[in-house]
């Protein structure tokens, strides 16, 4: 396999997919060397068959608004790759989502999933409807038109969607709902639902929190101990906010949050009081970071995003794709910034991903950092075909493990001769083996 040669196919086959290419393009020119140890593979045509998704499922979803108009969006589920476990994924809804950005996502999340060490397959859906601004009832009749669509193509065993972006317990617990009510089974078809119906202790921490522990098996690596940095958080959503809690428990400094309107600086550290008062502002009322910002009288940056503004000893970018260039990196790394650790999905553009590369900080990329989220998705799919519910003791003790698991991984696959862990290539790599082995074993289909 030669990697530019099969990125120039990509190119021309799906040339309206930049997102897509970019994800692809980072995978296969990290694991070209590996990939060529196995002649077996390139027989088998394995890597072209890997980076092209299994099956796309797009759909309209037509829906009425409050005010009596139809509103019409498009749903899609891209299924990747069911080689190591059904389709696990999450669903995003956002007005910039198109195929480019769920194959993209769906592609990652195939990587993310083998790495977990659980059996996942990969898959990403959603549509370009945001929830932003909608009542709880026009959200509830988007939720159900989408599931309307999708329903005869997931299951408990065959795609098991989640949250993403603008997807939380609330659209979880509507989509969960309708799905019920159509398949007329209650089974473990969507994770990230409520606790009182299936839902697992621990989720809605779990990518937050998992990513704060692999940040912490970075840092050890090189001795160094969390409490006092400063950590420049970006977004204020579900993986932001618990990004932030734990830092916090930690005795770490949480010097900015943001939204897509702008980023609120916090140079002192964000208090516990304060977190909990932005907690309830943004889960409760869906309230802005601006809002915030006003409330507690700190400094506003509109239409900004963090990172040449917070003063940060480490950055833990968690809203979404490409918030981190080229520009960025190198203004976090002028002031000193010696870690990364993505709790977003492709955070970092690949111009950036180089600049930490070459500064050889501890950089790890989200597939491995955030992959918390969906392993605890795993276990809650694991408590539903038992019928149990484990304490969220047993569940966060499970989360350490597998995130210095999936360290362990990186660390094994990623070691340079001297000595610098590339996580990139470590994920990448560790990642694909697994994948690209079942694969073989089941021939071609
Ligand atoms: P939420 O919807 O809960 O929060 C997203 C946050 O990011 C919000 O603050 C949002 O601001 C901000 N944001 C979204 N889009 C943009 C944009 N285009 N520019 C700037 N800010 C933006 O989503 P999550 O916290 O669940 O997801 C955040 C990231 O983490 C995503 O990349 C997701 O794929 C990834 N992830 C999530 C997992 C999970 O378990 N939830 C698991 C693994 C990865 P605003 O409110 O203004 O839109």
């Amino acid at each position: 396999m030669k990697a530019t040669e099969l990125m120039d196919s990509l190119r021309r086959r799906f040339p309206n997919e930049p997102e897509y290419l970019q994800a692809v393009e980072e995978v296969v020119t990290s694991i070209e060397d590996v990939y060529n140890e196995y002649p077996a593979f390139e027989r088998y045509n394995l890597i072209e068959r890997l980076c092209m998704p299994d099956r796309v499922i797009s759909f309209r979803v037509s829906w009425t608004d409050d005010q009596g108009r139809v509103r019409n969006n498009m749903g899609y589920r891209v299924q990747h790759n069911n080689a190591i476990g059904p389709y696990k994924g999450g669903i995003r809804f956002h007005s910039s989502v198109n195929l480019s950005i769920l194959k993209f996502l769906a592609f990652e999340q195939t990587f993310k999933n083998s790495l977990t060490t659980l059996a996942m397959g990969g898959a990403k859906g959603g549509s370009d409807f945001s929830p932003r601004g909608k009542s709880d009832m026009e959200v509830m009749r988007f939720c159900q038109a989408f599931v309307n669509e999708l329903w005869r193509n997931i299951g408990a065993d065959t795609d098991v969607p989640a949250g993403d972006i603008g997807v939380g317990a609330r659209e979880v617990g509507f989509m969960f709902g309708w799905y019920k009510k159509m398949a007329r089974e209650f089974t473990g078809t969507f994770t990230g639902k409520g606790i009182s119906f299936g839902g697992s202790l621990m989720r809605p921490e779990a990518t937050g929190y998992g990513n704060v522990y692999f940040l912490l098996n970075m840092l050890a690596t090189r001795g160094i101990a969390i409490e006092g940095k400063r950590v420049a958080v970006s977004g204020s959503g579900n993986v932001a906010l618990y990004t932030a809690d734990k830092l916090i428990t930690l005795g770490a400094k949480v010097v900015s949050m943001s939204d897509s309107d702008g980023t609120v600086l916090l140079p002192e550290g964000m208090t516990r009081e304060q977190w909990d008062r932005l907690f309830e502002l943004k889960i409760a009322m869906r309230g802005r970071v601006s809002e915030f910002a006003e409330a507690e009288g700190l400094e506003y940056l509109p239409g900004e995003r963090p990172w040449k503004h917070a003063a940060c000893d480490i950055a833990m970018p968690s809203a979404t794709q490409n918030e981190i260039d080229g520009d960025d990196a190198r203004a976090l790394l002028a002031q000193g910034c010696l870690a990364v650790s993505e709790g977003a999905n492709m955070p970092s553009t690949p111009e950036a991903v180089r600049e930490f590369l070459a500064a050889r900080i501890l950089y790890a990329p989200g597939k491995a950092a955030n992959a918390g989220g969906v392993s605890v998705s795993g276990l809650e799919m694991a408590q539903n075909s038992q019928k149990l519910s484990w304490t969220a003791e047993e569940v966060d003790n499970r989360l350490r493990d597998i995130m210095a698991d999936i360290h362990g991984q990186c660390v094994e696959y990623g070691r340079q001769p001297d000595g610098y862990v590339n996580y990139v290539k470590g994920a990448n790599t560790a990642g694909f083996m697994k994948v690209a082995k079942a694969m073989m074993a089941q021939g071609i289909y």
